[in-house]
């Protein structure tokens, strides 16, 4: 029998891209056998209609120059051209038509959005449907376990945690940063922390 191809979707709002998303999806590139990631900037996430996210455009020009140089890594603006509220299931949905059921998804993101889990649209059904990794900072393993145990064995299958220290940084922090004044060099890779100077993002 022939191995499924294994594609991970990273699916994050990327307010700014930042270095610990990089690695993130490199290590689990690594850790899972994944052929390429697709780094899909949420267009309009559900969870934050009311809040103040910066224009998809912006944020999905930074995602691009930040993977640029990784042959393994690309970004589908998909999630930007949707109209309504960007559903992982509406996303996972168009990605099986793409690449054919005989691809497993890994959906990767932060532990703290997979901790959410149980809201998200139609969540019995896409579990079925693609993997999930969340990236958890030290400390929040206890979080996830909680979450695995609300799917029963079919989340024991599907939910899967990667510690990664290198997410002690965050796109809060680094908006923060910027709106201080303070460096955000070595956070970001440098093609963000100039497109974030030329275009007064965050201040
Ligand atoms: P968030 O609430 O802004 O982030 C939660 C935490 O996860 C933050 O600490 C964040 O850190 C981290 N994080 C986010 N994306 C990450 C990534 N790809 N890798 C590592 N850490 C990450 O979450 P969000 O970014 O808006 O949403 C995450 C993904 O879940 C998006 O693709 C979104 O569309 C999806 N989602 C779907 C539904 C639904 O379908 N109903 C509901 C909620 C979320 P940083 O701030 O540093 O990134």
């Amino acid at each position: 029998m022939t191995e499924k191809r294994r594609i991970g979707i990273m699916g994050g709002t990327f307010d700014p891209i930042h270095i610990g998303h990089l690695v993130t999806a490199e290590a689990v590139r690594i850790e899972y056998g994944l052929e390429k990631v697709l780094f899909i900037p949420a267009g309009n996430p559900p969870h934050k209609q009311d809040s103040n996210v910066t224009p998809a455009m912006h944020r999905y020009i930074m995602t691009v120059m930040a993977t640029y140089s990784n042959p393994h890594f690309c970004v589908l603006p998909i999630e930007l051209e949707r109209l309504g509220p960007s559903y992982t299931i509406d996303t996972v949905k168009e990605l099986i038509c793409l690449y054919g059921g005989q691809t497993d998804l890994y959906f990767i993101t932060g532990a703290d959005a997979i901790h959410d889990l149980p809201t998200w649209e139609k969540i019995d059904e896409l579990i079925g449907l693609c993997h999930f990794v969340g990236a958890t900072r030290p400390g929040c393993i206890r979080k996830l376990d909680d979450v695995i145990k609300r799917f029963g064995s079919l989340g024991r299958k599907r939910i899967h945690r990667l510690a990664t220290p290198e997410l002690e940084i965050s796109s809060t922090d680094i908006r923060e940063r910027v709106r201080k004044g303070r460096s955000i060099k070595y956070i970001v890779p440098e093609s963000v922390e100039s497109y974030i100077q030329k275009e007064g993002l965050y201040i």
